[in-house]
């Protein structure tokens, strides 16, 4: 077997990890996400379920060893179980492919159809987004009456055998008193929670300062209750672990703005469309796509990944700053994924 040359950005650090978004469309319209009325790609723009493998084996073929697939909301791509299939045989120790793990971000609607699926294919761990468990309140967050299906799905992962994490933004005046309950539901079911702050990337309705809550503040009020063990967990991503001592369970923060992580950054993001974006929190971007459809795909992609190291960005610099500032970014979470 070829060694493969590993991507190392100009800070020296290795990246082995690949969001990569297969779809910016979604069946549910977050409030912190998008607007309602959200202008989604033209599907003609999008990667071929043939293009986003070539474009996973490139990433693998240069020690990649961790690949997240998610979206907009990754199970609403009609062929996306079979990228899964494809990918899941470069899986997993017995392989021989170098890829370690495959998993991805959901918001969990669809899950009830494809858990098995999934975990027949080698998914192993999912992540799925829940920021409440009140139906009322879930409704109004994502402009759909969609809790039943989510826990539903959320079920069905649990009977495959499929290990959960719950991914929840934490939400000023939205979920944020009802944070503990949720941590205590999830940890009952067996699910790790990781708490997100909100980011602000891409135009919405509301103001996302208004509903910004730093997360050294919650983890103060969750001290109230509950005792919080720094644990040495990690799972190759931004979260920092702390044990619950009261619920046996793992609580995740992410804080992107803060506490700031990127010196242990170890990942980029590739749209729907094959745009490489070196880091969540800025605008360095390379074209995969093209590379994909040159003379040498193999050779030009290789090529790419190498111009990306070179360009990632030593830090993100997100700040929330006034009530009605414009977003940092102009581009959604729903293009790069979670
Ligand atoms: N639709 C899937 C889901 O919701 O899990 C995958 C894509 S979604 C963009 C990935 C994650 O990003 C979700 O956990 C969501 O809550 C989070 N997210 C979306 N917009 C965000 C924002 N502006 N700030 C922080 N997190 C955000
Ligand atoms: Fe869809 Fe996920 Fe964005 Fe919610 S957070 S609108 S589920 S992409």
């Amino acid at each position: 077997m070829i060694t493969p040359q590993p991507l190392i950005d100009q800070f020296q650090r290795r990246i082995s990890y690949l969001r990569l978004s297969v779809t910016d469309r979604c069946d549910l319209r977050c409030a912190y996400c998008m607007p309602e009325r959200q202008t989604f790609l033209p599907r003609s723009e999008v990667l071929s379920l043939e293009e986003l493998h070539q474009l996973a084996l490139g990433f693998i073929a240069r020690g990649v060893t961790k690949i997240r697939l998610t979206g907009g909301e990754p199970l609403v791509r009609r062929d996306m179980i079979e990228l899964v299939r494809a990918l899941g045989r470069q899986a997993g120790p017995k392989s021989g492919g170098g890829l370690e793990e495959l998993t991805l971000t959901t918001n969990g609607t669809q899950l009830a159809a494809f858990a098995a699926d999934l975990a027949a294919a080698g998914v192993r761990r999912v992540n799925v987004s829940l920021d409440t468990l009140d139906r009322a309140r879930f409704a109004e967050l994502t402009r759909r009456d969609s809790l039943p299906q989510v826990l539903e799905g959320l079920a069905a992962a649990k009977a495959a055998g499929v290990t959960v994490k719950i991914n929840t933004v934490a939400l000023k005046g939205v979920n944020e008193a009802e944070l503990p309950d949720l941590i205590v539901w999830a940890h009952g079911q067996g699910f790790d929670l990781t708490l997100i702050e909100v980011m602000p990337l891409g135009e919405v309705e509301t103001d996302r300062f208004d509903h910004y809550l730093p997360l050294d503040a919650v983890r103060q009020q969750l001290e109230q209750r509950f005792t919080l063990v720094p644990s040495a967990h990690r799972s190759g991503g931004p979260a920092r672990y702390f044990d619950v001592a009261e619920t046996g369970g793992r609580l995740g923060l992410i804080t992107p703005l803060t506490n700031n992580f990127c010196a242990d950054c170890n990942r980029v993001r590739v749209t729907a469309t094959g745009q490489l974006y070196a880091c969540l929190g800025g605008i360095e971007q390379v074209d995969l796509r093209a590379a994909l459809r040159s003379d040498d795909p193999d050779a030009q992609l290789s090529a790419a990944l190498d111009r990306a190291m070179a360009i990632k960005p030593e830090r993100h610099h997100f700040a929330i700053r006034a009530p009605g500032a414009v977003p940092a970014l102009p581009r959604h979470m729903s293009l790069t994924g979670g």
